[in-house]
């Protein structure tokens, strides 16, 4: 390993990080993070801080899970890599397979496809929803209806049914025939909304004008967070999945559940979906699939629509594929990733944790006039919203939320910024005093206003 003074010189050289500029990087390298214990990382200077992002919403067994790094280890031994892309399989993806399949049973979920990440899963959702439609019979079916505030991932498909304009300007045209409808997101709406269950409705009567609109035999899927992460944890009433779910069986539209962060337990339950007691027709699951230890994706699909694929001719082969399919380290990761889920049983320690992060974030905005809005409630995803006017809702500027993060930091908490959200979705394995130690932090970060 190269001594710190080389990383530091060399951080922004040649390396360009994601979702920023180059030239911000040069001027103010990222920090560099160079080991994790438990739920905390520590950088290359000494400074070390409870990671209450969790990775990127994915560590949810901490950096210390012994049982799945050793998994790791023992397959890189045994097999490090063959492609199931050359009509070949692997014993450790045959038992992932049935391990990721186990877990989603109460989802009804049947069939799985690995992917190498989220935005692969959603690309493969996508295609498949066509795909499906055509077997049937119905090749009209190409649209997709999505939601405003909506992430799944930066591929060409991901990004075209991406509800945030920062993730699509400078990549159109994306995608034809991919239409939005609001968020659920009672703070900031179109129709200045506070009731949940209203805006519920209101936004199910609008997807009924849409598809109305477009043609129900043009439509072949609606792809939703069932909590939206990376545009600020906005939580839905309750009614809102099962009402999405409705209007998608009332039209022959499929319902893909992107899970890719509210599976695995994030949500207090074992799926996003399941927490509002929906069943998807198919499901993109990566990062708590793994705990983010090794890159892995899954796209999961219904009996129902396992069946059309696997009784049809040819063309039901499925061309989507990777260099990574069924990876068999990864896949290894997968069986021990849920194994040690299931055993340490992170759904319950998200619910009760994630109620304590929640309310200790209430508490902070009824102390700091800058929090605007605090959402989450629901297992271990909490978003605060800064704002430099209640009154107006004006967003926080900048270099104020940089301020913040710094100061958090400095405090011995890692939170993320989304644009001027604060967004926290720590380890689930994570104890009351070290959430307590995130709101002491963030309490003195906000301070730093
Ligand atoms: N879908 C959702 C809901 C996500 O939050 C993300 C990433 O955060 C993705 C898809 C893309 O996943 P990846 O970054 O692994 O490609």
């Amino acid at each position: 390993m190269k001594d710190d003074n080389f990383l530091k010189e060399n951080n922004a050289r040649h390396l360009w990080h994601p979702m920023g500029h180059p030239g911000d990087a040069q001027e103010t390298p990222p920090r560099v993070i160079s080991s994790a214990s438990g739920v905390s990382i520590t950088d290359i200077d000494g400074q070390t801080a409870i990671d209450a992002v969790g990775g990127l919403w994915c560590v949810n067994l901490g950096y210390s899970n012994e049982v799945v790094k050793q998994a790791i280890s023992d397959q890189l031994q045994q097999l490090p890599y063959y492609s199931a892309f050359t009509g070949t399989s692997n014993p450790a993806a045959i038992e992932a397979s049935h391990a990721v399949r186990e877990f989603f049973a109460e989802d009804a979920m049947e069939r799985v496809f690995f992917t190498s990440g989220g935005s692969d899963s959603v690309d493969v959702a996508l295609r498949l929803a066509r795909q499906y439609h055509r077997l049937r019979g119905e090749p009209t079916r190409t649209k997709f209806l999505s939601l405003k505030k909506g992430y799944h991932g930066t591929h060409f498909g991901g990004a075209s049914v991406n509800g945030n304009p920062r993730f699509r300007h400078a990549y159109e045209p994306l995608l034809p025939g991919c239409f939005h409808l609001p968020a659920p997101y009672t703070y900031r709406n179109p129709f200045n909304e506070t009731d949940p269950a209203t805006l519920a409705d209101r936004i199910a009567a609008m997807a009924e004008d849409e598809i109305a609109f477009q043609g129900a035999d043009t439509i072949a899927a609606l792809i939703v967070e069932p909590i939206q992460g990376a545009g600020g944890v906005i939580v839905p009433d309750a009614s809102f999945m099962p009402k999405m779910r409705e209007v998608c069986d009332r039209h022959g539209i499929l319902l893909i559940s992107d899970e890719v962060i509210t599976g695995f337990g994030r949500t207090g339950d074992w799926s996003g979906a399941r927490h509002w007691g929906v069943q998807p027709d198919m499901m993109t699951c990566a990062k708590g699939i793994t705990s983010g230890y090794f890159p892995v994706g899954a796209t999961l699909v219904n009996g129902k629509v396992a069946e059309v694929f696997e009784t049809a001719d040819a063309d039901g082969a499925i061309y989507s594929g990777y260099t990574y399919s069924a990876h068999p380290v990864g896949a290894a990761a997968v069986v021990a990733t849920l194994a040690e889920t299931t055993r340490l049983d992170l759904a319950a320690n998200a619910a009760a944790r994630g109620t304590q992060l929640h309310e200790g974030c209430l508490r902070l905005k009824d102390k700091h006039d800058i929090v605007g809005d605090v959402r989450g409630g629901h297992g271990l995803m909490t978003g605060v919203e800064l704002v430099s006017d209640r009154g107006t809702k004006a967003p926080m500027d900048g270099a104020t939320m940089k301020r913040i993060h710094q100061a958090t930091w400095d405090a011995g908490a890692m939170v993320r910024l989304g644009m001027h959200n604060i967004l926290m979705s720590p380890p689930l394995t994570i104890t009351e005093a070290e959430v307590d130690a995130i709101l002491t932090a963030l309490d003195v970060g906000l301070s730093a206003a």
